[in-house]
């Protein structure tokens, strides 16, 4: 697998729905879905006079031997949903506030704001992070409000008015391309010069306006191995303990075909874990989920059928069945599991550092 860094700068308002419309608030997602990208380049490969009948179309676009991860603000990833910070003050040390600290590994009963001078109560911490430099990301947005037109007589319809929330302009996502060697090379020619794409909704009165670009890939070093990694978490713990953290929304199915709200070890069996060593249910969970709607184009025209994603950042802790040392594999512990990874869904990185150092540096005292 080759991966392809791109980058989607926004040019005009954006909106990414996640639902079907339904209320007189439209609300807009904070990262470009995979499925997204995937289409904005399908249609870039048509634009640049290829067919959908092409072999290398089906191998990039619909085999799903290709993967199209989500676009995140400046790189970004979702904070664990167990991370926590001071109610009064919160905020990573670096962007002024008084740290943050992550309940996944925490044994004490009441935790409080680390800040010495502080001691307050903690409260969630949620949003986007930027790994390296342990500070937040956030998207800029705000509400544009429109009315609805009248079919008839063309002009705007008597109470019919709704609020949109939009992605503001001028700011930057980045996404990762995965794909197989032997046809890297035709997804660079794709994205070798920038160009401008139209994404998500109100295309037709010009929002959704992006330019895309070809960028370095998002990589943050993992100091530790795998293996290294699951000891420091066990040490801290106490006995082994397995961490699953959700880098992206992720679909997971049991064993009669519906969708569930968290991993088992058995989902984790591609990351090289053996599931007879690891209890089936979390013993901790920090976790969310949310129902995934979708649309097919030409041919299908039709809605997908609504599937249930847990989303990013959410993290669970599982414990060993024996109390002897579990060999863990060589790697990373970072890679897709669950369904439609082609689509972005299920990236995933297991005993995730930021559990153990949520901001990489001495806590101050
Ligand atoms: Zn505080």
């Amino acid at each position: 697998m080759n991966t392809i860094g791109l980058s989607l700068t926004t040019q005009s308002p954006v909106l990414l729905s996640h639902g079907p419309p339904a209320h007189h608030l439209t609300e807009t997602m904070e990262a470009v879905p995979g499925n997204t990208v995937r289409g904005m380049l399908a249609y870039r490969y048509m634009e640049q006079g290829g067919s959908a009948e092409d072999e290398v179309f089906h191998r990039l676009f619909l085999s799903g031997e290709t993967r199209f991860g989500f676009a995140r603000i400046n790189g970004s990833q979702s904070l664990p949903l167990s991370a926590r910070s001071c109610k009064y003050d919160p905020g990573f040390r670096r962007d002024g506030g008084h740290g943050v600290i992550d309940l996944l590994l925490s044994h004490e009963g009441e935790r409080r704001c680390t800040e010495r001078i502080c001691q307050q109560s903690i409260d969630y911490f949620e949003g986007s992070w930027n790994p390296a430099e342990a500070k937040a990301e956030r998207v800029a947005k705000r509400l544009v409000t429109r009315t609805a037109i009248d079919p008839v007589l063309g002009s705007s319809a008597s109470g019919q008015l709704y609020t949109q929330e939009v992605i503001e302009e001028g700011q930057v996502f980045h996404a990762i391309i995965e794909v197989p060697q032997d046809i890297a090379g035709e997804m660079e020619a794709l994205i070798s010069t920038p160009f401008g794409a139209a994404i998500g909704t109100g295309k037709s009165r010009g929002q959704g306006w992006v330019e895309v670009q070809r960028t370095e890939p998002p990589i943050y070093s993992l100091r530790l191995s795998m293996r290294e990694r699951f000891e420091e978490f066990s040490r801290s713990w106490g006995s082994s303990v397995l961490a699953v953290t959700l880098l992206s929304d992720a679909i997971f199915r049991d064993d009669y075909l519906r969708d569930c709200t968290a991993p088992t070890p058995r989902h984790l069996q591609p990351l090289g874990i053996d599931p007879e060593v690891w209890h089936s249910n979390p013993i901790r969970a920090f976790a969310a989920s949310r129902m995934v709607f979708g649309f097919d184009g030409v041919p299908f025209c039709l809605p997908r059928m609504p599937r249930l994603a847990v989303v990013a950042g959410s993290a669970f802790l599982f414990q060993a069945r024996s109390p002897s040392l579990p060999a863990i594999p060589d790697g990373s512990g970072q890679g897709w599991v669950g369904d439609k990874n082609g689509e972005g869904y299920g990236h995933v990185l297991l005993w995730h550092p930021f559990h153990l150092e949520p901001e990489k540096e001495e806590k101050h005292e």
